[in-house]
């Protein structure tokens, strides 16, 4: 069974999108985001925006060394 994917508002979650590494800072606003962890029904890569980077959390956050060199 899937687990809850939808994000959602936490304010001062310990798994903030901000320390996950599917997440990366949106480059106009950064306290904004873009996910690519999650992929579409065909398996393609579905970039979801991230309303707070550093409040939002979703049921498929992991854990990562946020590496801004991979997200360029
Ligand atoms: S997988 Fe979830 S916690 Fe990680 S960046 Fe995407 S929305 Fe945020």
């Amino acid at each position: 069974m899937a687990g809850n994917l939808d994000i959602v508002v936490e304010q001062g979650t310990t798994k903030a999108c901000s320390s996950c590494k599917w997440g990366s800072p949106d480059f106009v606003n950064p306290l904004k985001g873009t996910c690519i962890g999650h992929k579409n029904h065909l398996g393609g890569i579905w970039k979801r925006l991230i309303p707070d980077y550093y409040n939002c959390t979703c049921g498929k956050y992991e854990e990562g060394e946020v590496d801004f060199r991979e997200h360029v």
